[in-house]
């Protein structure tokens, strides 16, 4: 650190001889440089000598203005805009990890039962010629020989199919696990929706079949948590991805986890006001879901959520990030005047 917290309580003292109308927040400005920032992990060291070293530039100029607090302010908005965007890059990563490292079990979970089903078809096969082989030997009447044989290879058959069944059972369970959610299995992960839009906005730049994305994010979630448990967000996670898969199915829709508990829908074949009267009903439904949580194993609380929306169209030259960032962008639009609502990007 290269501000000693003495050093920064000079400034406390600079402060309070200037009667200053901002003082509340210029004392939450050096609390924060001189308490929090170095407790905060999200940082190296060198990271917040720096936000430290910053924020006392402005300080010294013994300038408590309104204009100067706000210079400050922006200042470390910028950082927590950094750091944000760390985190969830940190977040996408260990999710990633997550997923790869179930997909490597399963495929090896795979591969032993085909080593184990290769073998015992081996065998199985080797003995069907012996017995063949038997059977012709005994020499008895050429009919017989045939029925017999026919009735080997039916049981052969029907041995082969159930291998065949057993393995296209595993191979669909590795299927979901590479493409859905871990948590809220309707829902496709992310690596599946981002092929799916590059997919979908190859085919607008081919044929120009509109694309709209909608990006939900739950109401105050974070008080869900606090209040009812971790577990109970997560049931009200599961209960919401039911209803956004069952609003999706209705128009093709592809619905998936984009993150935390931010669930994205993409249309396509339907306009910006088509997709933003989806969104609505889908919204109206959230907010009128009776949803109750489990304690103790029982269903009793009742929890009241609801979703903002937003929802963009793609557009010419656009790329799949630029739309996600439009209906992104039309979501905080919702969040800030007042969420419970949806919102769509301009046309
Ligand atoms: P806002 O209306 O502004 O979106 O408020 P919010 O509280 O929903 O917003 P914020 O993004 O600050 O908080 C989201 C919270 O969602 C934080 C995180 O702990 C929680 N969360 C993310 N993923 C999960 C999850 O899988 N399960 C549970 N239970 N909580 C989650
Ligand atoms: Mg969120
Ligand atoms: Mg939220």
């Amino acid at each position: 650190m290269s501000k000693s917290s003495s050093e920064i309580d000079l400034f406390f003292r600079n402060l309070h001889e200037t009667d200053n109308p901002h003082e509340g927040e210029w004392m939450a400005v050096i609390l924060f440089v001189r308490n929090l920032l170095p407790r905060l992990t999200i940082y190296s060291d060198d990271k917040k000598s720096e936000i430290q070293f910053e924020v006392c530039e402005q300080l010294m100029e013994n300038d408590f203005s309104e204009k100067r607090l706000e210079t400050v302010l922006a200042l470390l908005d910028g950082y927590l805009l950094q750091t944000i965007g760390a985190l969830e890059m940190e977040d996408a990563l260990s999710q990633e990890k997550r997923t790869a490292g179930l997909l490597i079990n399963e495929m090896n979970e795979m591969i032993t039962s085909m080593h184990g089903a290769n073998e015992r078809q081996d065998h199985r096969l080797n003995s069907f010629r012996e017995e063949t082989a038997e059977v012709i030997r005994e020499g008895s009447q050429k009919s017989h020989i045939l029925s017999r044989v026919r009735g080997m290879f039916q049981e052969l058959i029907e041995e082969f199919r159930e291998e065949a069944r057993v393995l296209n059972a595993k191979a669909e369970h590795f299927r979901m696990t590479a493409d859905f959610d871990p948590l809220l299995t309707e829902l496709h992960n992310r690596r599946s929706l981002e092929a799916h839009l590059k997919a979908a906005v190859e085919e607008f730049a081919r044929s120009g079949t509109p694309l709209c994305l909608m990006m939900i994010d739950v109401d105050l979630f974070k008080n869900v948590n606090d209040t009812h448990g971790h577990q109970a967000g997560d049931d009200v996670l599961r209960a919401l991805a039911g209803i956004v898969t069952t609003h999706a199915i209705q128009y093709g829709g592809f619905a998936a986890r984009y993150g935390g508990e931010e669930l994205v829908v993409v249309v396509q074949d339907m306009d910006l006001n088509q997709a933003a009267v989806k969104a609505e009903a889908l919204r109206a439904d959230v907010e009128h879901y009776d949803f109750r949580v489990r304690t103790n194993g029982q269903l009793d609380t009742p929890i009241n959520f609801t979703v903002s929306v937003g929802v963009a169209r793609l557009k010419v030259g656009w790329s799949a990030g630029e739309l996600i960032r439009a209906a992104d962008v039309a979501l905080y639009q919702a969040k800030n005047s007042g969420r419970n609502r949806v919102c769509t990007a301009p046309k």
